[in-house]
């Protein structure tokens, strides 16, 4: 593999310090020509107790270090990531299939939190509470949770780890992670950059390994861990909540979505296909915040269905590492025959297929970009999370019927509204159930505001103070005078 920087490509678990080697070898592949990456320890449920015995040995001494200790160490590391942000974004594309440029922005995404909690932790102010009693002294401090478990997902690999180890170990929190076994790189190439900024042995550890549910069952039961985070599907968190429960730990969960991007009549059509293209095609489709189901207002839909297929016809498919890619891979082959039999089943009950819908001779885990008009909200398609490279429009006639359509889902994590009209965009947003609402944007996600879901689609929030205080307990301290 070409890489100015060969201590980055790690294949071994990075537990207590150490690169541990497991029991068998798991297979990374490049997804977008099926061709082997590398070959990396297989760690199992043992080496996760490891990890979770290391960061809780390590926990003590860097919960007490100050503040400005801890950040110095953070800073170093997200410099450390900037210095080497090439060749972490070749190893993501790699693994991953996204196309170069979006996996430099992922890493530049990812790097901020390390350096925006970094400072962030500097404020862990507590309170003094006016008391109540003129015998008693009241106030507030607040402590780092204790050791923190993370699972992450494939879609990304870097930025979906450093949003919760940034914060967890500013707030003073030791840390293990598993990423999904389909890109561990990224998260190893992280700890390798961990290791040289200084973190101690333990306060970061990562286990990679093809039994999720075995490790993953250590990272929610033992009674060691404080907190569990997790980014993946609703299917898996509801399991991984149920887990928690046992021993009644602090959790975090982000989970899917079924975003509807609402066009109306007085939107700015050219902006609002500009921001549909970068929600939707954002990462192949393969984003939790992506478009999901398009309704726009009678009057304007076929003017934006033309735009939008113009500009879909611009995408171009190729390996991510190519000039010019817009469309990588999707992960695996299984998304991609999902994806289609979705595609299949909406026009068997009346959609239109405007462009795509079908595989790409690229290689086996493409899927042409898809436009589907004529959708209606009682189709699969409108209800399940698409996560592919595939548009579906539908009509609206007043914003009323709209506000409910987009409503009517258990998912509540992104919604986008098109509007030039302000009273109607304050309406839209605020009545839309959701924890996110874009207006007039496709691409909202940053350090400094709070991201995540209600309703099925999580619990929490990652980024900006929101995300610090997941980190934090408060404790209250009553003092007799
Ligand atoms: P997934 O739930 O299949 O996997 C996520 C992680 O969980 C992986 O590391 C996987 O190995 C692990 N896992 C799977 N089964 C497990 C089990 N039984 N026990 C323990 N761990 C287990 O999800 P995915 O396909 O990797 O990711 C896509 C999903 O993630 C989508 O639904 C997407 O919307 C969601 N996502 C959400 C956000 C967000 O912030 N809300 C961000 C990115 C992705």
């Amino acid at each position: 593999m070409d890489l100015n920087n060969n201590q980055l490509l790690k294949t071994q678990n990075y537990i207590d310090g150490n690169w541990t080697d497991g029991v068998a070898k798991l297979a990374v592949t490049d997804p977008a020509i099926g061709k082997l990456v590398a070959e990396i320890a297989d760690g199992s449920a043992a080496d996760a107790e490891q990890a979770v015995a290391a960061a809780h040995a390590a926990f003590p001494a860097w919960s007490r270090k100050t503040a400005g200790e801890r950040a110095a160490v953070l800073k170093r590391w997200y410099q450390l990531i900037v210095d080497n942000r090439e060749d972490l974004a070749r190893l993501l594309t790699l693994e991953q299939g996204k196309p170069l440029a979006e996996a430099l922005g992922e890493i530049d995404y990812g790097a901020s939190f390390i350096e925006w909690f970094a400072e962030e932790c500097r404020r862990a102010y507590g309170q003094t509470i006016p008391t109540h009693n003129p015998g008693m002294r009241l106030s507030t401090i607040r402590q780092p949770v204790g050791v923190v478990t993370c699972i992450t997902p494939w879609n990304f690999p870097n930025a979906m780890i450093t949003r919760k180890a940034g914060p967890a170990l500013a707030a003073g929190c030791t840390v293990v992670v598993k990423p999904a076994s389909e890109t561990p790189l990224s998260a190893l190439a992280l700890c390798a950059l961990g290791e040289q900024a200084g973190l101690p042995a333990g306060t970061l550890n990562v286990v990679v390994g093809s039994d999720s549910a075995a490790i993953g069952k250590v990272l929610t039961q033992d009674p060691r861990v404080s907190k569990f985070t997790f980014t993946g599907s609703t299917p898996v968190g509801k399991l991984l909540m149920a887990q928690c429960a046992s021993t009644v730990k602090k959790m975090s969960m982000e989970l899917g979505g079924n975003a509807p991007f609402i066009v109306f009549d007085d939107a700015d059509i050219d902006m609002a296909v500009n921001a549909c293209m970068a929600s939707k095609f954002r990462n192949a489709g393969q984003t939790c915040v992506s478009t999901n189901r398009i309704y726009v207002q009678e009057s304007v839909h076929d003017a934006f269905v033309d735009k939008l297929a113009a500009a879909i016809e611009k995408l171009q498919a190729g390996h991510g590492l190519e000039e010019g890619t817009t469309l990588g891979p999707l992960i695996f082959r299984r998304a991609v025959d999902r994806v289609h039999g979705l595609v299949e089943e909406a026009v068997a009950n009346g959609a239109k297929l405007r462009l795509g819908g079908d595989f790409l001779s690229n290689g086996e885990n493409y899927y042409a970009a898809t436009l589907l008009t004529d959708v209606d909200d009682s189709m699969r398609i409108s209800q399940e999370e698409i996560f592919g490279p595939l548009a579906v429009v539908q009509k609206f006639r007043e914003e009323e019927e709209v506000i409910q359509c987009a409503n009517n889902t258990p998912f509540g994590l992104a919604a986008y509204v098109m509007s030039e009209n302000i009273h109607r965009a304050n309406r839209v947003v605020e009545a839309l159930e959701y924890g996110i609402v874009a207006c007039n944007a496709g691409v909202f996600s940053t350090t400094v505001a709070p991201f995540g879901g209600i309703k099925e689609s999580g619990i929490g929030r990652e980024g900006g103070v929101e995300g610090m205080a997941e980190f934090y307990e408060t404790k209250y301290c009553c003092y007799g005078v």
